[in-house]
């Protein structure tokens, strides 16, 4: 083992604290559950083999799709708490990392993209948390796609949550 070699720390997955290079070991990576079964549209789930939910059949929204990387269910739960509450930045690189796989993908699909707009959050969570996880998953996106980022298009002005 060279010196540099000898510096670097080794990593635990922060699930099972197996060792790993980046954050979750593939195991736990694997029970990150997609459910496929989505409105192609909003990507709600749907117990049946539709293809739209009532809702956006019935009221078609402002957006044309949304995409999923995992559902936040199960073991996904954990690590996106631990990012979002206690700061763990290496679970962002690992988030934005698999990410920017879907995000490459999409665009092989459709094209790309003009500018990357993170979705806003209140002033009290941004005060809570002090920073906006979402603008800070895409930033890094952003970069490695040498792409525009505009993080004031568009603002935050209520809870979509009743
Ligand atoms: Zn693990
Ligand atoms: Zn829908």
């Amino acid at each position: 083992m060279g010196f540099y070699q000898g510096l670097i720390t080794k990593q635990s997955c922060v699930l099972c604290f197996e060792t790993v290079k980046f954050c979750v070991y593939k195991t736990c990576e694997s029970s990150f559950v997609v459910n496929d079964n989505r409105c192609l549209c909003c990507a709600v789930k749907l117990s049946s083999n539709l293809n739209l939910c009532g809702e956006c059949l019935s009221h078609s929204p402002a957006f044309y799709k949304i995409y999923v990387l995992y559902d936040y269910s199960h073991a996904c739960t954990q690590p996106i708490k631990q990012f979002k509450f206690n700061h763990q930045l290496c679970i962002g690189d690992y988030f934005a990392h698999q990410l920017y796989g879907l995000y490459r993908l999409i665009i092989k699909d459709n094209g790309n993209y003009d500018v990357i707009i993170p979705l806003p959050i209140s002033r009290v969570c941004i005060k809570e948390r002090g920073y906006n996880q979402t603008h800070e998953l895409l930033r890094i996106i952003a970069k490695k796609l040498d792409k525009d980022f505009h993080h004031y298009l568009c603002q935050w002005c209520k809870s979509i949550f009743a």
